[in-house]
């Protein structure tokens, strides 16, 4: 099946006479013939539905289309995007262990990594995406055991070099975690250029329509766990009677970890009902995306001819600094979200958005509907002055998230609150 065809029908096949439609299974609960069925579940001899904590038949519809939609061999989806890249890291990492990631990446995983995993003893160092090899090998320690980094950074809007990410995880033998929230499957499949695990904010694009929060995560299967750094996965777990996740489970050692491990102890599991919701959004992601990117190009073009406008950042634009890197790694199109800053700062910025009529202000991207936002007094509001800085945030950045109206819908808008401005 080609992508677009996946969008609907990977996942979910109707036998005779059930229902066309992925239902719901609103039940936390299974029900089975005898102790010895369920006994078999709990000592993972079996796979099979038991409580929805773990899994669901909604959700497991889901995950295996988001799996095949990234070319990967599992997925588990959790309650929220910030759920995902926590299970990410933590299913690999403890106490004691290092990472390294891009800083240009969102402010909630920023505040994740710089303060929560701290707090629990696990170290990052943020570097600089554009750094050579050579300069990003400065930041490995003994006990680095991961690399982190954005395909299209939020809301930064640099386009990762995700070859050469891979080929420095690769020399220090770590496995490379991407988070491919703006580009979605449809533009980039990060496995394809080296990634081993691909989480997402399923939140933004694939739901589309801004109903529902959740995250998801993908396993590449090509990862080798058993080289000695990460004994969670090739030694005994006595939770499950001494299993060892990369003899029993093999490339999906894992995805199968994460589940019956961290979804089991910690709990951030999607609703039915949102697995449902988020179906619906993924079945028209290839048709959403093709009209977020064009809707964005003339925006942005529209945008770099203002004259209150400076700094606009949009990888599809000739002449933008990930313009190249765009061309290679997302050749097919962008999300459709722009970043550029009101020349005059900060109140001209807090203006021009207030002066906006359909165009609404949101905490939010990749709605169905344009909507645009400050990071300087919203999302990233948490951070110094240093810290957004290298996060690559200004006090008149505007974050505008292009919807699928009309196109001539979007730019009067825009004109008529550049008028206020001037006015
Ligand atoms: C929104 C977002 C997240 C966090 O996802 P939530 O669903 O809001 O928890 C993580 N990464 C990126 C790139 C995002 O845009």
């Amino acid at each position: 099946m080609e992508f677009e065809t996946k969008c609907l029908h990977a996942g979910y096949t109707p036998k005779n006479g059930e229902p066309r439609v992925l239902p719901i299974v609103q039940s936390t609960t299974y029900t089975y013939d005898s102790t010895e069925d369920i006994g078999k579940l709990f000592d993972l001899e079996e796979s099979g539905y038991f409580y929805t904590r773990l899994a669901n038949p909604t959700t497991g519809a889901v995950e295996e289309k988001l799996a095949q939609l990234e070319g990967g061999v599992g997925a588990l989806c959790t309650s929220s995007g910030q759920a995902a890249t926590f299970y990410a890291i933590l299913n690999i990492l403890e106490a004691g262990d290092h990472f390294i990631s891009s800083s240009y990446i969102y402010g909630g995983t920023f505040n994740l990594f710089a303060h929560t995993f701290r707090k629990m003893g696990i170290e990052v160092t943020f570097v600089d995406q554009m750094a050579s090899v050579e300069e990003l090998k400065k930041a490995v320690k003994p006990n680095t055991k991961a690399v982190f980094a954005e395909t299209i950074a939020n809301p930064a809007m640099y386009v990762l070099d995700i070859e050469k990410f891979a080929a420095f995880a690769k020399e220090i033998d770590v496995p490379f975690i991407i988070d491919n929230t703006f580009a979605t499957p449809y533009f980039c499949r990060p496995f394809e250029y080296g990634a081993d695990i691909v989480v997402h904010s399923t939140t933004k694009y694939l739901d589309g329509h801004a109903v529902q929060t959740g995250g998801v995560i993908v396993d590449g299967g090509k990862y080798n766990w058993a080289n000695g750094k990460f004994p969670q996965l090739s030694e005994p777990d006595e939770t499950y009677h001494g299993i060892v996740y990369t003899d029993t489970f093999g490339a999906a050692a894992y995805i199968t970890k994460a589940r019956v491990q961290l979804m089991r102890d910690l709990g951030s599991t999607p609703s039915p009902q949102n697995s449902f919701l988020l179906n619906l959004g993924i079945e028209t992601l290839a048709v959403r995306m093709d009209r977020h990117y064009q809707n964005a190009l003339e925006a942005a073009k529209f945008l770099s001819r203002q004259s209150a406008v400076k700094n606009l950042k949009y990888p599809g634009l000739e002449g933008d600094p990930s313009y190249e890197l765009a061309q290679k790694y997302v050749p097919n199109g962008l999300c459709g979200v722009i970043s550029f800053e009101i020349a005059a700062g900060k109140e001209a910025a807090a203006q021009w958005l207030d002066a906006l009529k359909m165009v609404s202000l949101e905490v939010h991207v990749a709605d169905i509907r344009t909507c645009a936002l400050h990071p300087a007094t919203s999302t990233h509001r948490q951070l110094t002055e240093e810290e957004l800085e290298q996060a690559g945030i200004s006090p008149g950045l505007v974050r505008l998230s292009c919807g699928i109206e009309n196109i001539n819908d979007i730019l009067t808008d825009l004109q008529q609150a550049f008028d206020a401005l001037e006015g």
